[in-house]
């Protein structure tokens, strides 16, 4: 087990602490109005957290950490394996009513197969959150999770804690600071470089295996500011404002409460195991 210790650049007690910010944000507390009012109120290294990730995220990080991880040259795995990779990251917040890693990818997944989703998506929700395994590659937090928003152009109010880009060494640089920065109206979502994290790297690892429905769920399940704000709609194209319909029905699942009974991973494996089969090779390329 490693429990990823809190320090300045990893403020949260585990990466679900985020989840559970969003989960508030979005289910616990719907009504705009209070949106503003909560955030100010969100637990103090909540807010550290976003204040590292919000100043860190630059142009040259993401295109860096791009050239770093998407080769995939560092493991090859079979997704169980990554399953159970992931699940040696534990959080230290609550363990008795946290989810596993493990667990959290199950609800989502089994949330879905209740709702009679098809197949394709059933397995995306069970490897969403795959790329959470950059933070055992010794990534901190603000660059695995977190909610993931465009670098190379201007920031959208509506992304949570906007007032900590004030503070990204990107502020200075006009060409960025645009409405369109260095891309261009309607160019589409592939053209655009987000805030590094575990939604590109999943992305990646599954685009030869899943149909385009579950590569939008994973690359963007994160992009909160897009599928639930409405926000950067001038950078889409039609292809992505078709596509982000999957991706917000997926949200409901990935946001399933926790506070629902917890799978029982080892009932849950045989089915698992088969739907992995049907979709991905034996190992595959992180
Ligand atoms: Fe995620
Ligand atoms: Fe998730």
């Amino acid at each position: 087990m490693r429990v990823i210790a809190t320090d300045a650049q990893n403020p949260l007690s585990g990466l679900g602490q985020w989840d559970d910010a969003v989960r508030e944000r979005y289910v616990a507390n719907r009504r705009k109005e209070e949106f503003r009012q909560h955030t100010d109120e969100a637990p103090s290294v909540v807010r550290e957290f976003y204040r590292l990730n919000h100043t860190s995220q630059t142009v040259d990080f993401v295109r860096a950490k791009k050239r770093e991880y998407l080769p995939l040259q560092k493991r090859r795995m079979s997704v169980w394996e990554a399953m159970n990779y992931l699940n040696t990251l534990v959080d230290d917040s609550d363990p008795d009513t946290d989810l596993s890693q493990i667990q959290h990818l199950m609800q989502t997944a089994e949330a879905a197969r209740r709702d009679g989703r098809p197949r394709w998506f059933i397995v995306s929700g069970l490897v969403h959150d795959l790329g959470k395994i950059l933070c055992l590659y010794g990534e901190p937090q603000w660059a695995v999770v977190g909610d993931t928003f465009p670098v190379g152009c201007a920031w959208s109010d509506k992304v949570v804690y906007a007032k900590f880009f004030a503070a990204n060494p990107d502020s200075n640089i006009p060409e960025y600071q645009t409405r369109n920065g260095v891309y261009t109206e309607g160019c589409g979502l592939n053209s655009v470089d987000l805030s590094w994290g575990h939604d590109e790297y999943i992305y990646r690892v599954c685009k030869p295996f899943l149909p385009e429905e579950g590569l939008y769920m994973l690359r963007y399940h994160s992009f909160y500011p897009c599928h639930q704000e409405g926000a950067y709609q001038h950078l889409m194209d039609a292809r992505d404002r078709e596509m982000f319909y999957w991706v917000r029905e997926f949200n409901q699942y990935d946001l399933y409460s926790k506070g629902e009974s917890k799978p029982d991973v080892e009932a849950l494996r045989p089915y698992y195991e088969n739907l992995i089969a049907e979709f991905f090779p034996p190992q595959l390329s992180w």
